[in-house]
């Protein structure tokens, strides 16, 4: 049954792990090292059963290996869930253990945050193991980074679909102003857009739109809102069978991770004649920053090196247009003819 599991989406190795003095219960999937080492971060949760733990590893170090890979960067997909009731289960210990496993895999599985995992933690970890990012000495939140590729996605957009990628007078929809969507709303108001922000906490929202001048807009009637660019910076899901029919834009383009409620909606959006930027294309300047503090090298290089979302994005773009097909399509494509196209040495460890 877990070979099945295992087989089906192609993953080379699944390591479960367990601590008997912390009741450590972990999983480590690595799903393709041919780029490089599996990079992905550990997740926490009180999963309700173990089959749902294994299957979001799955899908997720899965998915790591196409970001990866869309992203040009020397690593594979990995992804690694600590079971339990975080409140109840977090301790030093726990990580101490947690890190012992990590550093079993020999380097073919690098972790990192993700959720109720931090840099604390990470810190713990690392006591064990040299294969984590993500710690309080590493580089820090890579937002501004992530902010500022998408950015850049969003004028690969622009110019697909209006023939310019300055955004100057574009009028931009930013769903959540958190750590990713306030700086993106900055850096296009900077750049002369015409931007409209919204946010389930009104006060962030007020206290934005005074500093910045910018237009605000309700969070239920944020899809209705006509505009050119709806960048959806908030939470995953929200393109549905519900909004895509409602929404008045040209271009999908935000930094939320899982925004497509399911795949197929990649299809609802390109038959409404909605140009969609993949998410996992548009956002990987965050993993830019974390491949930065793994090989070495600074956040402005990591920014920098963001810009090339542009390019890469717009070849995406011309690639599904030409072949009438989605740009995530196309965006897999991609990943999985650099993973083709390589030779099959990992640069850390051999394969199995
Ligand atoms: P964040 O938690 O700092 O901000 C999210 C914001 O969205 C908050 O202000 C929250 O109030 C708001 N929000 C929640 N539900 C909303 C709703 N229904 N309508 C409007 N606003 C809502 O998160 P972040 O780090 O800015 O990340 C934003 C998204 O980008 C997430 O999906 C995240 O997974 C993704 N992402 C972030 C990074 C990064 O570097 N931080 C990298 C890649 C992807």
């Amino acid at each position: 049954m877990v070979f099945d599991s295992i087989g089906e989406a192609g993953h080379e190795q699944v390591s479960y792990f367990t601590d008997r003095e912390t009741g450590l219960q972990a999983i480590i999937a690595v799903h393709d090292t041919t780029l490089g080492p599996s990079l992905g971060g550990t997740r926490l949760l009180d999963y309700e059963t173990e089959d749902a733990a294994l299957e979001d590893v799955l899908r997720l170090s899965k998915a790591m290996t196409y970001k990866a890979a869309a992203a040009d960067l020397p690593l594979g997909g990995g992804k690694a869930v600590i079971l339990g009731d975080p409140d109840e289960i977090k301790s030093e210990a726990l990580f101490e253990a947690y890190g012992r496993a990590v550093d079993c895999m020999g380097g073919r599985y690098i972790t990192s945050v993700d959720i109720n995992s931090s840099a604390a933690e990470m810190d713990v970890v690392a006591r064990e193991t040299d294969h984590v990012v993500g710690t309080s000495d590493g580089l820090q939140n890579p937002s501004g980074v992530t902010a500022h590729g998408v950015f850049c996605g969003i004028r690969a957009c622009a110019e697909h679909v209006y023939g310019r990628s300055d955004v100057e007078g574009l009028e931009v929809v930013v769903q959540g102003l958190g750590k990713v969507g306030r700086s993106l709303a900055e850096e296009l108001l900077e750049a002369g857009a015409a931007v409209t922000v919204s946010d389930v906490d009104q006060e962030a929202v007020e206290a934005f739109a005074a500093e910045h001048g910018a237009e605000t807009i309700e969070p239920e009637s944020v899809y209705e809102q006509s505009c050119d660019v709806f960048a959806p910076c908030a939470i995953g899901g929200i393109l549905n069978d519900e909004t895509i029919p409602t929404l008045e834009c040209d271009i999908v383009a935000g930094a939320a991770n899982n925004v497509l409620a399911e795949r197929r909606h990649a299809d609802a959006l390109r038959e409404r004649g909605i140009l969609y930027a993949p998410d996992y294309v548009i956002n990987a300047g965050g993993l830019v920053t974390v491949a930065k503090d793994h090989f070495g090298g600074t956040y402005e290089e990591a920014y920098a090196e963001a810009e090339e979302i542009e390019r890469r994005l717009l070849g995406m773009i011309e690639r599904a247009a030409a072949e009438e097909t989605t740009v995530l399509d196309a965006a897999e494509a991609y990943a999985e003819e650099r993973i083709a196209g390589a030779d099959g040495e990992s640069p850390t460890t051999p394969r199995p």
